[in-house]
């Protein structure tokens, strides 16, 4: 029996911003971590913003490292007691990440593990303007710790966060193959968690409502319309609510080696790798391109053009380091099944 911990609660619905001021405490000092897309202030004049505020935007164009929530920990002008994080799985991730910090001593990588942190953060709230990787739910804030050459969390009860603000009219402006890679990723969790071995009713009732949900907005009509988005971000919230109880599969792993040796972004990773995983998900595969085929998006194509045995082994490398999903989804001899030849047999086919 495990006790997960989730978000307390939540304003969902077309225009939920306006209710931010609700969440919020009118003496203290908030701090808003904000991606760098609404540096052009268009966001600003919808939040409850005064004095000793402060507004951080979030360079998002590489994902969050240890280095950069510890710049922004440090570089900070007051002292906060609440913090807003409002864009994507980078900047939510940053949010937490600092919330953290702000009330645990160090570095952020002192607490990359499972239950580092030590005591709660600041008050926490989440604004997601693209939907998909569940950070909104979960108990994680991935960030890249190049020291180490390590990709992880703070895998905590204290990295949830306290309240949500789901508003699909902050979606509308996510480029079309953005969208459709981290929506992805909501229904790339649930079909790994779905089919491994550590299963219980709670993570599949949320994987199962996910993947309904995901598959009126892929396969019927446009993703980006009106009601879509709304469900998007309904159906990203119950899949990182899935993961949060149970454990990704086979495409996470072979995802990290691209992102740890190429640096590739985690969603548009993740869909590269399930677009070569007919041997081990063949419906779900099957199923994902013809949600491509549906909204006529496109992949990278070529990730190995030119690699060398040297980039094979390292590609090879951070992909089965990743032992917990690995095991759960081909059991504790997953290394006969995913050999080294077999691994470089798929990496050379994306
Ligand atoms: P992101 O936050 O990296 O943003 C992707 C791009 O979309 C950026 O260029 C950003 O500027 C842009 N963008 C965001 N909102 C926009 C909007 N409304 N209009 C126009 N452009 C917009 O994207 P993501 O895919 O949500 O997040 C990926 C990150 O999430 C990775 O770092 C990954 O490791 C992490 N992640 C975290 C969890 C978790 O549980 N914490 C789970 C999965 C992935
Ligand atoms: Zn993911």
């Amino acid at each position: 029996m495990k006790i997960t911990k989730t978000v307390g609660s939540y304003y969902i619905g077309e225009g939920a911003l306006s209710h931010l001021e609700g969440f919020l405490n009118a003496e203290a000092n908030c701090l808003y971590l904000i991606d760098h897309y609404f540096e052009d202030g268009r966001l600003e004049n919808g939040l409850p913003l005064k004095k000793g505020d402060e507004i951080i935007y979030v360079n998002t164009l590489h994902e969050p490292t240890t280095e950069q929530v510890d710049e922004i920990r440090q570089g900070l002008k007051g002292t906060y007691s609440e913090i807003v994080g409002i864009g994507g799985g980078s900047t939510m991730d940053t949010a937490k990440a600092v919330s953290n910090l702000l009330t645990n001593e160090g570095k952020a990588e002192e607490y990359q593990g499972w239950n580092l942190v030590r005591n709660p953060g600041v008050f926490k709230i989440g604004v997601p303007t693209i939907s998909g990787t569940g950070a909104e739910a979960s108990r994680t804030c991935v960030m890249m710790n190049k020291r180490k050459n390590l990709k992880l969390g703070m895998n905590s009860d204290y990295t949830v966060f306290d309240r949500l603000i789901l508003d699909p009219n902050l979606t509308k402006t996510v480029p079309r193959e953005q969208f459709f890679y981290t929506g992805l990723d909501t229904y790339i969790h649930c079909i790994e968690s779905l089919g491994g071995n550590y299963r219980h009713a709670m993570a599949d009732s949320y994987s199962e409502m996910s993947l309904a949900l995901s598959r009126e907005i892929f396969l019927d009509g446009d993703m980006m319309e009106d009601a879509n988005r709304e469900k998007m971000m309904v159906a990203s919230f119950l899949g990182g609510s899935a993961i949060g109880n149970s454990f990704v599969g086979i495409v996470h792993p072979l995802s990290a080696g691209l992102s740890m040796v190429f640096g590739a972004h985690h969603c548009v990773a993740n869909c590269i790798v399930m677009n070569v995983m007919e041997e081990f998900y063949p419906e779900e595969t099957e199923e994902f391109k013809r949600m491509m085929d549906v909204q006529n998006v496109q992949l990278p194509t070529g990730q190995c053009d030119g690699a060398t045995d040297e980039t094979f082994r390292k590609l090879y490398d951070a992909s089965i380091v990743h032992e917990i999903p690995l095991k759960n989804a081909l059991g504790e001899d997953f290394k006969s099944v995913l050999t080294y030849d077999k691994v470089c047999a798929l990496f050379s086919r994306m």
